[in-house]
């Protein structure tokens, strides 16, 4: 049975639309989006071209956060189906890909990019489904960067020269084994597979457990775009698929975006191998607003670096440092602005805060919140009605944070805000960088010099000045300390895929 259309979530006691008697919150109708997502019932892996069940016979649930509906039932990978799918990205790379001509290599790449494009809407749809995101992100961030990724790294693949450094010649490296994770689960996977396809490298990726169907989607276009077999595979499945396909002996490279605990995992399974790495990991950001911002948009600038797919984010402005004269200021404009936000049924297209991705998350949001208020901190939370169903939790912040608190020091990863306080630059750089992460930072303030200043400060591998949470292809991203080191996007994003001739 194929599903047709996007199930309407059961019934709601409002999805934040709703405006109380006297509230500034502008009454919304409600608009959803009704592109069909063409859901099969099952799926297998993709492996040499052609969906296959697990060698173990066994599949596990998929299903929509915002409903706790099934979407579909797919494989559950095993060590076997890792090795199956090596063999064939092996075969594919020395049959296929590797004898041809960058060129050809190039419109394949672009040809995926095309198609992502033309099927932006239904693959919007589907994300959304599977990951719990506002219809309106995944819309307009998750699936246009994805094939914007592809285009970017289209145009390289025939110009693998120009990405080397002191005349060396650069070649693929044969086959990528990528890991992803679920928050934004084809962007993930295309930060992957596009660098990797245009350096001419054949890959096998494993998505997150409870995102698969748009990487499953992707392996369609990719089969319909009369990609090679082989030169895409997908294995589905949890830890133990991940864990078999990092430590698989036949892959000559591995790209890992996910939890600095498993990042770690990973390279001490591989110390001692010469496997070259690349973790994409967690992060702990700071967000600094001087007294000199512009106010109305440093506000701004605070929800989208916190509240933007519901803070499922690895570089999400999460701790919040605000010069101590505008703290109130900034704490009352920002409880008004909460009220505005509206959580609810992500397929609306007017939704700014959907479902979180998974009952095991939303737990884990619920811990540490309840450690941040044991801790003396004051939680402050929108007053818009939950729907009743799925995994929801209100955009929220809390005030009176000090730094040794779990939630000033570990990745919350929801929608939930930590506001710090500092009198002098240095103290605001000795705070933002008093983390073990090391990924991404925002400075507000009116005078370029101080921003200059602060951002040459940071340690963080990505610092956004009067902005937050801006992305470009052609823009490296990644961290250091324990958000993991390799770069993604960009030249820089292209290297890790390439080995140099001696
Ligand atoms: P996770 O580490 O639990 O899982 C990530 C992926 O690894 C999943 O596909 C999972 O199945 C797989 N996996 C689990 N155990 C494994 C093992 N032992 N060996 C190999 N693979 C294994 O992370 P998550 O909860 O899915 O994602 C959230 C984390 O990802 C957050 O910490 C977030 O900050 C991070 N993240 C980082 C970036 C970045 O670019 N730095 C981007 C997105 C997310």
């Amino acid at each position: 049975m194929i599903k047709s259309e996007p199930a309407a979530p059961a019934a709601r006691n409002g999805n934040g639309n709703a405006a109380k008697p006297g509230s500034k919150r502008l009454q919304y109708a409600t608009s959803r989006e009704s592109t069909p997502a063409n859901i099969a019932e099952s799926y297998g892996h993709f492996i040499g071209g052609k969906f296959v069940p697990s060698s173990g016979g066994e599949t596990f649930a998929t299903t929509n956060p915002a409903t706790g509906e099934l979407l579909s039932r797919v494989a559950t990978g095993t060590p076997e189906d890792v090795d199956r799918a090596v063999a064939a990205a092996r075969k594919a790379y020395d049959k296929y890909w590797k004898p041809l001509s960058p060129a050809r290599r190039a419109a394949y790449v672009y040809r995926i990019a095309r198609a992502i494009s033309e099927r932006a809407r239904e693959l919007a749809v589907l994300e959304t489904l599977d990951n719990g995101k506002p219809i309106k992100e995944s819309r307009d961030f998750d699936v246009p960067m994805a094939s914007a990724h592809f285009f970017y790294y289209a145009g390289w693949a025939d110009k693998l020269e120009y990405a080397a450094r002191g005349g060396r010649l650069p070649h693929s490296r044969g086959v990528v084994g990528a890991i992803v994770p679920w928050n934004f689960p084809l962007l993930m996977a295309a930060w992957k597979i596009a660098p990797a396809l245009a350096a001419g490298n054949t890959i096998v990726l494993k998505p997150a457990e409870t995102t698969p169907l748009s990487a499953l989607r992707l392996a369609e276009i990719c089969a319909e775009a009369d990609l090679p077999p082989g030169v895409l595979n997908i294995v589905t499945g949890d830890g133990v698929a991940g864990a078999a396909l990092a430590a698989h002996t036949g892959i000559d490279k591995i790209a890992f975006t996910g939890s600095t605990e498993v990042g770690k995992a990973i390279q001490r399974s591989r110390a001692g191998s010469r496997i070259p790495i690349t973790l994409e990991l967690g992060g702990k950001a700071a967000n600094i607003v001087f007294a000199d911002a512009p106010l109305d948009s440093a506000i701004e600038g605070i929800v989208s670096g916190i509240y933007f797919n519901q803070g499922h984010v690895c570089c999400a402005g999460s701790r919040l440092l605000v010069q101590e004269s505008i703290h109130d200021e900034v704490v009352a404009r920002l409880t008004e602005r909460l009220e505005t936000m509206r959580i609810g049924d992500p397929l609306d297209k007017n939704t700014d805060i959907g479902a979180i991705n998974s009952q095991a998350q939303l737990d884990r949001i619920k811990e540490l919140v309840a450690s941040g208020i044991a801790e003396g901190a004051t939680l402050h939370s929108q007053t818009a009605a939950l729907p009743e169903n799925g995994c929801f939790f209100p955009a929220s912040f809390f005030t009176g944070v000090g730094p040794g608190m779990r939630i000033a020091r570990e990745e919350i990863f929801g929608p939930v805000l930590s506001i710090l306080t500092f009198r002098t630059a240095d103290e605001a750089i000795e705070k933002a960088n008093n983390t073990r992460y090391g990924l991404s930072a925002g400075v507000w303030t009116d005078k370029g010099s101080k921003s200059m200043y602060v951002a040459g400060k940071l340690k963080a591998g990505v610092v956004w000045c009067s902005t937050f949470n801006k992305f470009d292809p052609s823009s490296p991203f990644g961290g250091y300390r324990e958000s993991g080191f390799g770069r993604e996007g960009g030249l820089e994003g292209l290297r890790p895929y390439l080995e140099l001739d001696p």
